[in-house]
């Protein structure tokens, strides 16, 4: 598949409005479109096979198991992960973090324990720390963001010394694009100790990933941000650390054997997924993996890449214009800005007027906002059906933004 002719198949991509312009959708971080394959897929399951899973003795009950199942596996090809069982369905990145803190970090962590984060991360990887920092007592630390955008380093290692019990970071910030070296993170935090758990919601949609390769004891991410619906998400965890976990929700599927005052858990993954699930999301993200693999994610990278690039380098001609985050190297193509005299509400409305679609805000990332001392950023977010026909889109919309404010 080539990935000139990919706008075709998203149907929402090719509406035009009534000035005759193509939407043009560069807030992919927030979440992206889906092909038509995923609609479709998803569309089969409710007017074919609509039947509740795991214990239906009918044939379309069979069915519907068979491609809710096969749904996991291709997520765990897609993620390198050893087994099936370590593929866990959750509604998205935050429930799966949720998921963690709640059950490892409830039975692992004890007052006084440290928890090392960082200053980049989104609310997702923030806020279950810091429910638990409240209720059990735990300690937090933070990497610190350089004024580049990348983490610092040297920074991680001394608190690494302070014996952390895991460290959570983003694989890919939102935000900044900042890609940190998690591969050698993981290393440091393991040799220190620690669990290492990543934040893939960026990270998984728009590069390769192999769990075992990077040692990740935790990784997270949502389908909806990589061609997926939205209500499915995936907790990937060591299965050796998954048992060890007690449950998360309690209800039907997780359990074994229920007595009127007790139970017993099911075998992994079901233990970790408690009553009906988002089935057609499942296979709607199937679908998705089916149609990342055919373009190829490598080639995904490549075209981002170059779009990314392309974007920066006109951005940084824009009068007043400030970009939060690495303007080179190795990055992803998440690209947030500032400019000396709008509001990047105001950036986003004179844009939308324009059929073009950023994102205005902190984000989620309201402590890094702080960090570089701004309340709110306008980010542009690429992803394979983008052009760089589109990044000069944006460059006229801002320049119309500059003429009006500046
Ligand atoms: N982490 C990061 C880095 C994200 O970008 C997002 C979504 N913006 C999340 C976590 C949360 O994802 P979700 O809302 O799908 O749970």
């Amino acid at each position: 598949m080539s990935l000139s002719n990919i706008l075709q198949d998203f149907p929402i991509l090719n509406q035009i409005d009534k000035n005759g312009k193509r939407l043009c959708f560069l807030d992919s971080a927030a979440t992206s479109q889906k092909p038509e394959t995923v609609i479709e897929a998803m569309n089969h399951y409710y007017r074919t096979i609509n039947a509740n899973i795991h214990r239906g003795i009918y044939q379309i009950a069979e069915e519907a198991t068979d491609a809710y199942e096969k749904s996991r596996k291709k997520i765990q090809k897609f993620i390198h992960a050893g087994s099936a069982s370590e593929i866990i369905f959750t509604r998205n990145t935050t429930e799966s973090i949720n998921l963690v803190a709640n059950t490892w970090g409830r039975k692992n962590l004890q007052k006084g324990d440290l928890v090392i984060l960082s200053e980049m991360e989104h609310h997702a990887n923030l806020i279950p720390w810091q429910i638990l920092a409240t209720n059990q007592g735990i300690n937090l630390e933070f990497i610190p963001v350089l004024e580049n955008g990348l983490l610092n380093l040297t920074e991680y290692k001394r608190l690494l010394g302070l014996q952390p019990k895991i460290v959570c970071v983003s694989g890919m910030s939102n935000v900044l694009g900042t890609v940190p070296p998690i591969k050698q993170m993981a290393v440091d935090a393991h040799k220190a100790g620690a669990l290492f758990l990543v934040d893939g919601a960026q990270m998984a949609p728009h590069m390769k990933v192999d769990v075992q390769d990077i040692d990740a004891d935790f990784f997270a991410f949502s389908a909806h941000k990589m061609l997926g619906p939205t209500g499915i998400g995936i907790l990937y965890g060591k299965e050796a650390l998954l048992e060890s976990m007690p449950p998360f929700l309690g209800g039907g599927d997780m359990i074994s054997k229920v007595y009127l005052r007790s139970f017993t858990t099911n075998d992994l993954p079901y233990k970790f997924e408690a009553g009906t699930p988002a089935i057609a999301e499942a296979i709607g993200f199937g679908a998705a993996i089916d149609y990342l693999n055919q373009v190829g994610m490598d080639a995904i990278s490549k075209h981002e890449m170059e779009i990314t690039r392309y974007a920066i380098q006109k951005l940084q001609k824009v009068p007043g214009l400030k970009i939060i985050g690495p303007t080179d190297g190795f990055r992803g193509s998440a690209v947030s800005f500032t400019l000396d005299y709008a509001h990047p509400h105001d950036v986003a409305q004179i844009l939308d007027s324009e059929f073009i679609c950023v994102r205005a805000g902190h984000h989620c990332a309201m402590p890094l906002h702080t960090r570089f001392s701004v309340p709110a950023t306008t980010r542009a977010s690429f992803y394979l059906y983008n052009t760089l026909d589109e990044v000069d889109r944006l460059i006229t919309g801002l320049e119309k933004v500059h003429h009006l404010f500046g």
